[in-house]
C-alpha cells in the first residue's frame, strides 16, 4: 500500500529543465514541515534531479515506488525532528530482528510482520557468534526484536546468549507471556533482561484498532503477570499524535512507571503504515540492526533496501565497520552543505 501524501500530483512529461520546479516548490510551499508531496512521472531519471534538489534545499526525499512503468517519488517537507539518541556512539546499542512472523497483524508494523509473513530467522547459531563478537566490540546493550520472539521455541537460549553478552531487552507484543514462559525467563541473569511490551493506549479501542482485538487486555495481563514475577518491565507506546502521547503519559503517571521503564514514539512511515512520521537513511543516527538478510542502518526499516549495509553480517567487526564508514560519508555529506550554503 503507498504512503498517503497531503499533496499528490503528476508532472506530466514534465523535467527541472523544463517546468517541474516552479510546481514543485507551489506545492512545497502550501505544506508545513513534515507533510508529505509525491511527485509522480513517467521519466525515472527525474529522480536524480529530485534527490539532489532535495538535499540542498534540505527537504527529504523518503521514499521512491515504480508501478506499471510510473514513478512516484514522496518528498518530506523540511528535516526530520531532532534526534534526542544522536550523542550514542555507533554500535554501542545491538538490535537483533530474530525472525519475522508474528502472531499479530498490526496495520503500522514497520517489518510487515504477521502470521503469513515467512519466519526469516536468524538462527541460535548466528545470534551466539554475534554476541560473542559483540562483547569484544564494546556493545552494551542488546535489543531482541521481530515478529515477535516468543515464538521461537528456542527463544530461551538466544536470550542467555545475549544477556551473556549485554544487559538486554526484549521486544514483545505480550500475547505469549504464560507463567511457564515467565519463569524460564527468571532463570536468566537477575537484571540482564527487561521486557518491552507493546500498550499504545491507555484504554482498549486504540490500541485494539491498530493490534487487534482483545489485545489490550492480554498485553496488559502480560505486564502484570511479569511484574508479579519480578522481571523488569518497560512499557512502550506507538503513538499517531503529540495528543495520544500525553494521553499515555498520564495513564503512565498514573500507574507509577517510572521515565526509564516507558517508551513513547510516533508511527513510522515504513511498513505496513500509510501515515506517519517518514524517515530517510540521514535522518537516523545508525543504531546497527542485524537480520537474517544482512545488516541494516536503523531497526525502524530493518527489510528496506534503503537502510541495508551489507548482506556480510561476519565478521561483526567488518560489518560495524561499514556502517561507520557509511555515516561517515553522510556526515561529510552534510558537512560539504554546510560549506555550501554558507553566506559570509
Ligand atoms: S508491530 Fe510488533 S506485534 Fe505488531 S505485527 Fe509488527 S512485530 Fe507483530
Amino acid at each position: 500500500m503507498l504512503a498517503k501524501a497531503n499533496i499528490e500530483f503528476d508532472v506530466g512529461v514534465k523535467s527541472f529543465a523544463t517546468g517541474l520546479l516552479p510546481e514543485l516548490i507551489a506545492a512545497l510551499r502550501q505544506c508545513r514541515a513534515g507533510d508529505l508531496v509525491a511527485v509522480i512521472s513517467s521519466d525515472a531519471s527525474v529522480g536524480t534531479d529530485l534527490e539532489t534538489w532535495c538535499r540542498f534545499t534540505r527537504n527529504t526525499l523518503v521514499d521512491t515506488t515504480v508501478e506499471a512503468d510510473r514513478t512516484r517519488w514522496l518528498i518530506r517537507c523540511g528535516e526530520a525532528p531532532a534526534n534526542a539518541d544522536a550523542d550514542r556512539p555507533i554500535g554501542s546499542r545491538l538490535w537483533l530482528y530474530t525472525n519475522f512472523d508474528c502472531n499479530l497483524h498490526c496495520d503500522y508494523c514497520c517489518v510487515r510482520s504477521s502470521p503469513k509473513t515467512p519466519r526469516r530467522e536468524l538462527g541460535l547459531l548466528r545470534v551466539k557468534r554475534i554476541a560473542i563478537e559483540a562483547a569484544e566490540l564494546g556493545v552494551n546493550e542488546i535489543f531482541v526484536t521481530g515478529g515477535e520472539p516468543f515464538l521461537l521455541p528456542d527463544i530461551d537460549d538466544i536470550l542467555a546468549a545475549c544477556t551473556a553478552a549485554a544487559p538486554t531487552m526484549v521486544l514483545t507484543n505480550g500475547m505469549l507471556l504464560t507463567e511457564r514462559r515467565l519463569q524460564a525467563l527468571r532463570s536468566l541473569p537477575s537484571g540482564r533482561l527487561t521486557l518491552q511490551i507493546s500498550l499504545d493506549s491507555p484504554t482498549p479501542e486504540r490500541h485494539d484498532l491498530h493490534r487487534g482485538k482483545g489485545t489490550w487486555m492480554r498485553a496488559w495481563n502480560g505486564v502484570m503477570r511479569a511484574r508479579a514475577e519480578g522481571l523488569r518491565v518497560r512499557l512502550a507506546a506507538t503513538v499517531a499524535s503529540d495528543r495520544e502521547a500525553d494521553e499515555f503519559r498520564h495513564f503512565l503517571d498514573a500507574h507509577r512507571i517510572s521515565e526509564e521503564n516507558r517508551v513513547i514514539r510516533r508511527i513510522a512511515l515504513r511498513g505496513l503504515a500509510t501515515e506517519g512520521v517518514a524517515l530517510a537513511r540521514a535522518d537516523l543516527v545508525p543504531e546497527i540492526t542485524i537480520t537474517a538478510q544482512g545488516v541494516y542502518w536503523h531497526p525502524v526499516g530493518a527489510e528496506d533496501a534503503d537502510l541495508l549495509v551489507t548482506t556480510d553480517i561476519f565478521p561483526l567487526a567488518e560489518s560495524f565497520a561499514a556502517v561507520r564508514r557509511l555515516f561517515e560519508r553522510e556526515s561529510e555529506h552534510r558537512r560539504r552543505l554546510a560549506s555550501i550554503f554558507n553566506c559570509a
